[in-house]
């Protein structure tokens, strides 16, 4: 019997490792799998390569008015097995990750219009159902009826060694324990303080803290919680 296809709206702070268990669910289930964050990095890679965002201030009326341009594209890499994110036409997977569009990205994702633009697109990815998606607001905004809804959290320490760690194994050397740490706070703060779409568990989420977990444990754990539904 085929199972019944779903959707799996991830959601929680910045670097609680949404993104690896979601992959590997997706991998998994042989579902796809959509990074949100990473359109919203994209849009803010266009906002400085346009100089709409500088001086750690973004220009949203600019921005607003040259959304019509910015296009976001995901296109699947069969030798890594998941889906690479495109900006007008150009892979931008490495370049969103880096610090600089991380200390923009929590200001352009406040901005409405562009919220409004990205929930569009993701809603479009997952009408086929048989999606994992992570992000802020999947579960509360894009996809409420989602069947399944987890939210994950971990101490900001936590999290901040990890994106630490995660840096350091990719050769960035130019990036103390203290920068990550501050960003990951004010993300946190910007994201569930903004006035549309701020991040904040559905109440029929299912929280997961995995600061004591291991990413087996996590995974066991969460594939379990995807049986019941299918
Ligand atoms: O998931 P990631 O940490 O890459 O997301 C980067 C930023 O994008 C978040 O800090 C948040 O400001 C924004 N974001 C959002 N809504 C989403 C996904 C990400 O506002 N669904």
């Amino acid at each position: 019997m085929s199972k019944k296809k779903i959707i799996i709206a991830i959601d929680g702070f910045s670097s609680t490792g949404k993104s690896t268990v979601a992959k590997e669910l997706a991998k998994y289930l042989g579902y796809i799998y959509v990074d949100t964050g990473a359109m919203y990095r994209a849009v803010t890679l266009y906002a400085l390569q346009h100089q709409i965002a500088k001086d750690q201030k973004v220009n949203s009326k600019e921005l607003k008015e040259q959304l019509g341009q910015v296009h976001i594209q995901f296109r699947y890499n069969n030798s890594l097995g998941y889906s690479e994110v495109y900006l007008n036409g150009s892979m931008v997977e490495h370049k969103i990750r880096g610090m600089e569009v991380s200390s923009y990205v929590s200001k352009v994702a406040a901005i409405s219009e562009v919220r409004k633009k990205m929930v569009a697109l993701q809603q479009n990815m997952g009408k086929e159902k048989g999606v994992v998606m992570d992000g802020r607001d999947i579960g509360t905004v894009v996809f409420p009826e989602a069947e399944l809804k987890l939210f994950m959290t971990a101490s900001a320490e936590t999290r901040a060694k990890r994106r630490y760690d995660e840096m350091l194994a990719k050769g960035v050397t130019d990036l103390t324990y203290q920068e990550v740490y501050d960003n990951v706070v004010q993300r946190d703060e910007i994201d569930t303080q903004r006035k549309d779409s701020p991040l904040v568990k559905a109440s029929d989420a299912i929280e997961i803290d995995n600061s004591q977990m291991s990413r087996e444990e996590q995974f066991e754990y969460i594939l379990s919680l995807v049986q019941k539904k299918i």
